[in-house]
């Protein structure tokens, strides 16, 4: 490969502006870390540039991937239409261009050099301008290619050595724990971030243990104790459940405020084997590395309690179908509404309860607000206490089999429904009109301002420009109505639909409840049909009937009188009178 030197302007120069670049240049930068700047890179390849006029830079690639990556040269190999041969790629030093083995590097410079492309170093400090020397480097033949192949290998032994030293660092911590020299292994909390690398339910004592250093039990230490107390007889459901009942919240506040525990924090507490004093070591990725160091923190459970409540709680998520998260446990989910706040209940599936004997009692799953849940009943209770109600779902989907669906479709309730679509459509073009109005006065005073020779303030144009906006939002809002309106229309109702209906609950309940791809369809189903499962805590009943929702809150639920017939005395009173609350519309219940 010829020395460019020679044709190398002194000074570094810029471009004089008439003369054409023949060539094109990408820069590549690569840094570890991102938003990191680049100004020893940027200076290195503009005084590159400066020395090579005949080149000019199609692009800079700033590369946030480890070295080590393969085939990080792709986007350059690959598309010749941007990068046609003759385009050289410029690195800093050889170890920006790769830390992948050796032969894979050289064999992403062959596949370089084969289509015709060259790559040139640009060392920022070049000691005896060796780079600058052999220029462009299209094979590995000669001074420039051996040195290539050179520092590959060298740049792939640093890597080497770095990764050598982490591990070392990492053999060395794992070396201290075993002897029990903590304070080599661990900082106090706070003070690094080591302090993730130990369980919150305990503290480093640097004095401790002859000052070695010793793990001593905090202030989350009753926690701990009872979610393994727990864990004997209980899902982690209903563990921060009970927790949250008991006052006890997360040991992880968001930002600095309290937090109360969820099931999904609490079944991972669970798995932790620290509980029973172990440390497990960990390689990348938190994968298990070695044996776990057993005696390394206090222990809040033997090994064999530790083993027998895992055996519990295995028992119970597999055996039973337990608290899979997705297993639809509620079928009527996001449409099954508390009747005393109006907010969305859950259902807390089935779970186990192992009796004295030693035999598995199945529970009911339950219906719970989950607006009380979230606030520990602070929103929503009944005379202070959380209340579920059991999920019975064969005698709710018979009630929805029952459901009086030709109401539902008939063509009087259909019809209602158009006419009072009907009145919204012409309460919006009644707005759109007076916004219509109200922009035409503005225009014509703007125009008789403008006749009379006079100046038109800011200020009437900005009212113009903003009652021109209000009206198509209006426009927008009389199309939208206008389109539902038609839908509304143009719907299958009377007894065709209602038997619809009724085949399609009755087909579900002979085949599809066990099958997950099943309750999904169905659950997607019950949203169109406009009805919803109103819960009531206070009397544990449960209704089926259409019911209007703004913002994940049932605001307004339909009376059903024919469960009127089957009630009596208080039961009957009371009904009434909550009959009567969630007829309050537009407003929450309350
Ligand atoms: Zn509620």
């Amino acid at each position: 490969m010829a020395s460019r030197s020679d044709k190398t302007p002194e000074n570094g120069e810029k471009l004089p502006a008439n003369k054409v670049a023949a060539k094109g240049v990408v820069s590549y930068q690569r840094v570890s870390t991102r938003g990191q700047e680049f100004p020893r890179q940027k200076q290195a390849r503009d005084q590159w540039l400066a020395k090579h006029p005949e080149y000019e830079l199609l692009a800079t690639k700033r590369d946030l991937m480890s070295g080590r990556k393969e085939n990080r040269f792709d986007w350059l190999i690959d598309d010749p239409a941007q990068f046609p041969v003759g385009t050289v790629l410029l690195v800093e030093d050889i170890d920006r261009f790769s830390r992948m083995e050796v032969e894979q590097g050289i064999r992403q410079l062959f596949a370089m050099f084969d289509r015709g492309l060259g790559i040139a170093v640009c060392p920022y400090f070049d000691d005896d301008n060796f780079w600058d020397r052999v220029g462009v480097i299209t094979d590995f033949n000669g001074e420039g290619g051996e040195q290539i192949h050179r520092e590959l290998k060298r740049a792939r032994r640093e890597s080497e050595r770095k990764r050598e030293r982490r591990v070392e660092a990492r053999d060395r911590k794992y070396a201290a724990i075993r002897e029990g020299r903590l304070n080599d292994a661990f900082k106090p909390r706070g003070k690094s971030k080591t302090g993730k690398t130990f369980p919150f339910w305990v503290e480093l004592d640097p004095k401790g243990n002859d000052g070695l250093g010793k793990f001593e039990p905090n202030e989350h230490w009753p926690l701990i104790q009872r979610i393994w107390q727990l864990a004997r007889t209980m899902g982690g459901a209903r563990i921060a459940e009970v927790l949250m009942e008991e006052g006890f919240t997360s040991p992880y506040p968001q930002k600095g405020k309290p937090k109360l525990l969820s099931d999904e924090v609490v079944r991972n507490i669970l798995r932790r084997r620290s509980a029973m004093g172990e440390f497990q070591p960990t390689m990348k990725g938190n994968k298990p590395n070695g044996d776990p160091i057993p005696g390394v923190f206090p222990p809040v459970v033997t090994p064999a309690e530790f083993n027998e409540i895992r055996g519990i709680i295995e028992e119970r998520d597999t055996g039973l179908g337990h608290t899979k998260t997705k297993k639809q446990s509620n079928l009527f989910a996001n449409r099954s509404f508390c009747a005393i706040c109006g907010g969305l209940q859950g259902v807390a599936p089935t779970t186990a309860k192992r009796l004295a004997d030693g035999s598995i009692k199945e529970q009911p799953g339950k219906f719970r607000c989950r607006v009380g849940h979230r606030t520990k009943g602070r929103d929503c209770n009944v005379n202070g206490q959380q209340i579920g109600v059991i999920y019975e779902e064969v005698p709710l989907l018979q009630r929805l089999s029952e459901y009086r669906w030709e109401e539902r479709y008939s063509s009087t309730a259909h019809d209602e429904e158009i006419n009072q679509q009907r009145q919204h459509v012409l309460a919006l073009d009644s707005t759109r009109a007076q916004k219509q109005r109200e922009l035409e006065n503005v225009e014509q005073s703007i125009e008789k301002t403008a006749l009379e020779g006079g100046v038109v303030s800011p200020t009437q144009m900005n009212l113009e420009e903003k009652l021109r906006a209000a009206l198509i939002d209006a426009e927008n809002a009389v199309a939208i109505a206008q389109n539902r309106l038609n839908a509304l229309q143009s719907k299958t109702v009377g007894k065709a639909a209602a038997r619809e209906a009724r085949a399609r609950v009755k087909a579900f309940m002979e085949s599809g409840r066990d099958d997950l791809a099943e309750r999904e369809k169905f659950n997607a189903w019950f949203h169109t049909t406009g009805l919803v499962v109103l819960v009531d805590p206070r009397t544990k009943r449960i209704e089926i009937g259409p019911g209007k929702i703004e913002e994940n809150r049932l605001v307004e639920f339909w009376d059903s009188e024919w469960i009127l017939e089957h009630l009596t005395g208080e039961d009957r009173e009371r009904y009434l009178a909550d009959a009567e609350k969630l007829k309050n519309t537009g407003e929450r219940m309350s």
